[in-house]
């Protein structure tokens, strides 16, 4: 076992400053138990926390470091932007550059508009969309997390399904009665609540594969399906891909299955490690946000320099390096196919959601396809299992309910070192 000593401190200290000592609540590693561990640096697919103990990082800051750790070409870009002023508060010419690159890689995009985080995205995602249509209610799929913004907490995933407080306090009865939620994978359910609420639905948003009630992937036809429904109502399609773009295909989902969003937002990887978000779509909505249209939304930090710098010469060097995708690809492949040989060699009936980089080993019998069959998964075995790969020094999302992500950086031998842990892991589950 690993010396934790000062992570251990650490977390004593931060708990009387921070709630719950981190500031951000799967963090804290309470659906796992133990410690959380505190991290000083990383590089390539490594992370080395207090103690300066290793660790292969299957999270990648949950999701942004699709090229491994302290890339290089992203410190260059931070360091060059930084030297510059770290912020204006006026136009610069990286916004430009970016804004153009977003539109060039996602041709269901034409205006875009930076914000701060992946949470900011769909807050002001769903305003404009309101705001065009006129109308009030929303639809959300179970299980899918947009960020903590109001209307969200209403059945999100991961954060809030781990914690078993789907609806959060502090979100209004007023807020809640407008977003209405419907089964992931269900086309009936979205029907339904149409004609349930005829003209009355502004945008449906959706994770178009999910991350966070772990892997979830589209059914064949779903994505399609909800195109035509959104067409015959005049309801705004909303993919959020924040995890998902620029990481299941440079253009994200929508390139992947083919299905062009009325509206997209983005986070994560655009951001380069810096907290950005953005959302975008067709100029006819767009037209609508301000000071072209009536719908308000700003930000002091909005474009900033230094995620400007990062977030561009990320999405310059993975438009460049279609390589990347292959074998970012090919790598989660490789590691799948050996998870799941050991859960058949095991005699254990675990099912492995994955598409592209992403994946969830769900601790379940059934295939997951949404929220009621995630939730069914042994979260106890999960646990002892997350535990048993952390003593090895793989470090996975500590819950069940979260994809995991290979970064570029992960070659043969890092994919070898997890499938060894792995088979250890599994087998101390048996005694
Ligand atoms: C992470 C995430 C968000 C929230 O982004 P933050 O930057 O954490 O606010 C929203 N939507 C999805 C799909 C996400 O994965």
């Amino acid at each position: 076992m690993a010396d934790t000593t000062k992570s251990k401190s650490l977390f004593e200290k931060a708990k009387q400053f921070i709630p719950g000592g981190v500031n951000s609540p799967v963090r804290a590693f309470r659906a796992v138990g133990g410690n959380p561990i505190f991290m000083q640096k990383a590089k390539g697919a490594f992370l080395y926390d207090e103690d300066g103990n290793e660790y292969v990082d299957l999270i990648n800051s949950w999701g942004p470091m699709i090229l491994g750790h302290a890339h290089p070409i992203v410190e260059e870009a931070v360091k060059s932007a930084l030297s510059g002023s770290p912020s204006f508060g006026a136009p610069t010419a990286r916004e430009v550059e970016m804004a153009e690159l977003i539109c060039s890689i996602l041709p269901s995009v034409e205006r875009v508009r930076m914000v701060n985080s992946g949470t900011e995205a769909t807050m002001s995602a769903i305003r404009v969309a309101r705001g065009f249509t006129g109308r009030d209610k929303i639809i959300k799929m179970e299980g899918c997390y947009h960020g903590h913004g109001d209307s969200f907490l209403i059945a999100a995933g991961s954060g809030a399904l781990t914690f078993g407080t789907p609806d959060s306090p502090g979100v209004t009865k007023g807020t809640a009665q407008d977003t209405l939620i419907a089964p992931f994978n269900n086309l009936k359910a979205i029907e339904h609540i149409i004609d349930q609420n005829k003209n009355q639905i502004a945008a449906i948003i959706l994770e178009p594969v999910v991350g966070n009630m772990g892997t979830v992937l589209p059914q064949p036809g779903y994505l399609e399906g909800l195109r035509k429904i959104c067409d015959k109502h005049g309801v705004v399609l909303i993919f959020d891909e924040v995890m998902t773009g620029f990481r299941l295909a440079l253009g994200g989902a929508q390139q992947r299955y083919n299905v062009r969003p009325d509206m997209t937002t983005m986070g994560k990887i655009i951001g380069g490690g810096l907290p950005v978000g953005a959302y975008g779509g067709k100029k006819e909505i767009m037209d609508h946000v301000s000071p072209v249209g009536p719908v308000y939304q700003a930000g002091t930090l909005s474009g900033n320099p230094l995620a400007m710098a990062a977030g561009l010469a990320m999405l310059k060097y993975l438009k460049a390096n279609p390589a990347v995708y292959t074998n970012i690809d090919k790598q989660t492949t490789t590691l799948v196919d050996g998870l799941n040989g050991q859960i058949k060699k095991a005699g254990l009936n675990y099912s492995i959601n994955a598409v592209g980089s992403m994946f969830t080993l769900f601790f379940n019998d059934q295939h997951v396809i949404d929220f009621d069959t995630a939730k069914t998964s042994d979260t106890q075995t999960f646990a002892k299992y997350f535990q048993a790969m952390l003593a090895q020094g793989i470090y996975m999302a500590p819950s069940q309910y979260e994809a995991m992500f290979i970064s570029n950086s992960v070659d043969d031998a890092i994919v070898n070192r997890i499938l060894e842990s792995s088979e250890k892991a599994f087998a101390q589950l048996k005694v």
